[in-house]
């Protein structure tokens, strides 16, 4: 049974593999999302731009922001447990279940 328990291990660390690179992106689509959010404020606080422009523009931010924390909520997942298995990026084991999510260091 030993061999099926690392098997089970070694699945669910290759599953969890596309996730985390996916989440690349995610986290560089928040850090976009994030600052063009701050940038449109304070184009809207200086007076840069009017309420049309963001009464055009701002639906359409809402839409990405709901998808990409759509993104984030159902990629960052354990493959084990389902839930996040939290907010560090290179944590070894999953935060909630505590199941090995990434290879031991080479
Ligand atoms: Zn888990």
């Amino acid at each position: 049974m030993a061999s099926s328990r690392a098997e089970r291990a070694e699945s669910i660390i290759s599953a969890f593999a596309p996730r985390r690179r996916r989440q690349f992106a995610v986290r560089v689509a928040v850090f976009v999302v994030v600052n063009a959010g701050w940038a449109a404020f304070f184009l809207r606080a200086t007076d840069r731009v009017g309420d049309d422009w963001l009464l055009t523009w701002g639906p359409w931010f809402g839409v990405v922001v709901c998808v990409v924390a759509a993104a984030h909520a159902l990629n960052w997942r354990c493959p084990s447990c389902l839930a996040s298995p939290g907010s560090y990026a290179e944590a070894r084991f999953c935060q909630s279940c505590g199941v090995q999510i990434r290879p031991e260091p080479a």
